[in-house]
């Protein structure tokens, strides 16, 4: 039996950990978990796993929930994420923090949980992206575990099992290429939220499809990568796989190549990071059928077309607050967008913006980071939001 305590329950990230869960109920229990806004879903999520910590994203929530449950411990906002992460009962069985939350908003419980020893499957790209350096010594000091949940990262650890890290020549990690893939720059004007939100290949949250289809997702992707796999960023390569059956691949030495294959299916990289080292069945998943397939496409990736990941190989190889500053900028631009208060383009001019004027900070705290991210993000809705009022 394992303990799971999952940030960001209500999430795709995280309605599909409850469903691994939910039919492996002999491997885990919940123990606690957060939610941002949808109270209704978190009921139901109480009533079937009988929680006993759980982190709400209101004050008002907090105060029904309490009522409700009165002998589960509520908590709201950064407090609550904070409980659900290091709520304890102890080491009786494994602990296992899953991080399914979007965003800056995650960095921090993954850093008390790594505090608390606890292992942590990582969803939240934006953890690594923001303190890489930070995390990963403090995971190494504590002796923890950052399992990736990232399909491309599950496929690339699974590719170096029992592999030699120095043996590697280069990493390859696939691209969909998003919502936006066939069009040209100059077709990109004109495109709505709604266009953007459209996914070819995977279901997802609002963030990262907006991510997806600026190719800025495989940019904090490849800095995720570089912090995992300790690889520096002239060995991590990204090209363009429409179909998103290979997840990615490592080339050795020798030439030889190890690819990871799946269906696009969130579940499969979820469960592994569940269960790992172990494997196990998953239900209601389809095994992946080649031939149905038919055939696979790879093209090379295009940085003019998608210069958000250009900016994301810029901030990683500088380095120090660049890949933070690249984050922060981002979400802001994102939120913008997802409120109609900017175009799809003007996402990447934002966070292009933002690094130009920023000043690295060597060796950089968590509280430091925390500073920066909020100083560039209110910085971004000030200056759109009073545009907007003109
Ligand atoms: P989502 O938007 O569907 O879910 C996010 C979760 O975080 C929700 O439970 C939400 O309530 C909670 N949340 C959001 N803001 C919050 C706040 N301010 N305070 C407290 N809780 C808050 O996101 P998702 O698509 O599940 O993605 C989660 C993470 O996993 C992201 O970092 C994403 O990049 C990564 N990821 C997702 C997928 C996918 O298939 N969805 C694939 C690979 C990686
Ligand atoms: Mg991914």
């Amino acid at each position: 039996m394992k303990n799971i305590y999952l940030l960001g329950a209500t999430g795709s990230i995280g309605m599909q950990t409850l469903d691994i869960m939910r039919n492996n109920p002999d491997k885990f229990k919940l123990i606690s978990f957060s939610y941002g806004s949808n109270i209704e879903l978190a009921k139901k999520i109480i009533e079937e796993f009988s929680p006993r910590c759980v982190g709400t994203g209101s004050e008002e929530d907090t105060a029904i929930l309490k009522k409700l449950y009165p002998d589960m411990c509520v908590f709201a906002g950064p407090i609550g994420l904070f409980v659900v992460a290091t709520y304890g009962p102890g080491n009786k069985y494994p602990n296992l923090v899953v991080n399914a939350l979007v965003g800056s908003i995650g960095l921090e419980p993954t850093f008390h949980a790594i505090i608390c020893t606890r292992d942590i499957a990582l969803a939240n790209k934006e953890t690594l992206v923001m303190a890489g350096d930070l995390i990963k010594a403090k995971a190494e000091e504590k002796g923890v575990k950052l399992l990736p949940v990232d399909s491309e990262h599950s496929a690339l650890w699974q590719c170096m099992n029992g592999e030699d890290p120095k043996k590697i020549n280069k990493m390859v990690i696939t691209a969909s290429g998003g919502s936006f893939r066939d069009l040209t720059r100059d077709e990109l004007k004109n495109v709505t939220k709604e266009q953007a939100l459209n996914h070819p290949n995977w279901s997802m949250g609002a963030k990262i499809t907006i991510d997806s289809a600026t190719m800025m997702n495989k940019g904090l992707e490849v800095i995720e990568a570089h912090y995992l796999f300790d690889l520096p960023y002239d060995k991590i390569e990204t090209i363009l796989h429409p179909q998103s059956i290979v997840h990615s691949m490592v080339e050795f030495v020798d030439t030889s190549v190890m690819a990871h294959l799946g269906t696009a299916d969130m579940k499969i990289p979820i469960a592994y990071a569940m269960n790992y080292p172990d494997r196990a069945p998953i239900a209601n998943t389809s095994p992946l059928d080649l031939v149905k397939i038919g055939k696979l496409e790879f093209k090379a990736m295009d940085f003019d077309r998608f210069p958000c990941l250009a900016m994301a190989y810029e901030a990683g190889r500088k380095g120090d607050t660049y890949p933070a500053v690249l984050n922060a900028a981002n979400e802001e631009a994102v939120a913008l967008f997802l409120a109609d208060k900017i175009t799809f383009l003007e996402i990447e001019e934002i966070v292009r913006d933002a690094l130009d004027r920023h000043e690295g900070v060597k060796d950089a705290t968590l509280e430091e980071i925390l500073e920066i991210n909020e100083a560039v993000r209110v910085e971004i809705r000030n200056r759109y939001e009073m545009k907007d009022g003109k």
